[in-house]
């Protein structure tokens, strides 16, 4: 039914917003694997089989924010929180290098004991002994200024979802004290500043409909990120969405080949989110257009304590377990791990 239209974006990466509507919406099995055909074809086209690496390091599970969604949100007063030591982080790093990593994304709730200074040593210290790795960034909100510090003692990426581009569901998933206007001015700074930039939001979160998602492509084409993080929602027991249902294997996979087709080079990773609603989800998401995948590098002391969502995957596992893990479910998708730093084109 909506042929056309997956003929329309593939060829031209834009839609109306109606003809977005009818492809988000459509369970047409026919139209899905159209989608996923033109997906992996573009993805072929830039980047090959190549798959990015980029090992995650958790290095806080404080946070002074209180999104209704997150596991590590500040009133959640069972979760238990650390926060990892220099020596722990560039521990991380050093065993991520000897694995193969080339990136090393350090990520946390937004904790005031990473000050500029603290962040700028380590940054520093990781690129001068791994000069031919990249660092990234996603520590949430922080002024220009302190990006500017963050960039220049060597910060090369920066990750932070946009979350929804709807000024009123923003309103309904995040306290008052929080606002879309300064979230999306973040993202402009970092861009300004000359991160590779990462944005993306949740598919499923409560209350979200169709026409919010297409709000957040349109900010995406606005924003222009090298890098577009989306994967389901999933509820956490200890947060006023305890209850509510998670966004679908479908949904995302479905908005995945659509940010593919829109934005043909960018950087899109198959998350541990779609690998947690279902096994196969990771491998799912790279036949889907998805070129990065992003394994654990945090100490398995913590994985647990970085607890966003309920059921996250690979917390029990060493590094290098989950790096053999996943080269094998790469490999068994038909696709390869590239050992390039993996800029985006
Ligand atoms: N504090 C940083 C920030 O705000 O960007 C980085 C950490 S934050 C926990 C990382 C991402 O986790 C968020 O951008 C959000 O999209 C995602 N997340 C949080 N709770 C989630 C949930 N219940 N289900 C799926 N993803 C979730």
């Amino acid at each position: 039914m909506t042929d056309n239209i997956i003929e329309k974006l593939y060829n031209s990466g834009n839609l109306t917003d109606s003809e977005f509507k009818l492809l988000i919406e459509t369970d047409d099995k026919d139209d899905v694997k159209l989608l996923t055909k033109y997906a992996d074809e573009t993805r072929q086209k830039y980047y090959g089989k190549k798959v990015f690496l980029r090992g995650l390091i958790e290095i806080s599970s404080y946070c002074k924010n209180n999104c209704l969604y997150c596991g590590i949100r500040r009133s959640n007063k069972n979760a238990e929180r650390y926060r990892l030591s220099r020596e722990e982080i560039m521990s991380c790093c050093e065993n991520g290098y000897e694995l193969g990593f080339r990136t090393f994304v350090m990520q946390g709730g937004e904790d005031s004991y990473f000050t500029d200074d603290f962040m700028c040593d380590i940054i520093h210290e990781v690129k001068e002994k791994f000069p031919d790795c990249a660092v990234t960034l996603s520590l949430g909100e922080r002024s220009y200024e302190s990006y500017r510090r963050l960039k220049e003692a060597g910060a090369d990426r920066y990750l932070l979802r946009h979350e929804t581009a709807s000024d009123s569901l923003y309103r309904k998933l995040h306290p008052q004290e929080m606002s879309l206007k300064n979230r999306k001015k973040c993202l402009f700074n970092l861009r300004e500043l000359g991160y590779q930039v990462g944005a993306g939001f949740m598919v499923g979160v409560p209350f979200q409909t169709t026409e919010n998602i297409i709000e957040d492509l349109r900010f995406l084409q606005e924003l222009k990120p090298h890098m577009i993080g989306i994967g389901p929602f999933i509820p956490h027991h200890d947060t006023p969405f305890a209850d509510e249902k998670g966004g679908t294997l479908e949904t995302t996979l479905r908005l995945l080949g659509i940010l593919r087709l829109m934005f043909p080079k960018v950087l899109l990773p198959s998350t541990t989110a779609l690998g947690t609603i279902s096994p196969v989800g990771r491998e799912l998401g790279l036949k889907t257009g998805c070129n990065v995948v992003m394994p654990n590098l945090s100490p398995v002391s913590v994985r647990k304590k970085y607890e966003l969502y309920d059921n996250k995957i690979c917390t029990g596992e060493e590094s290098a377990e989950c790096r053999v893990c996943l080269e094998n479910r790469i490999k068994s998708a038909g696709y390869e791990i590239s050992s390039e730093r993996g800029d985006a084109l």
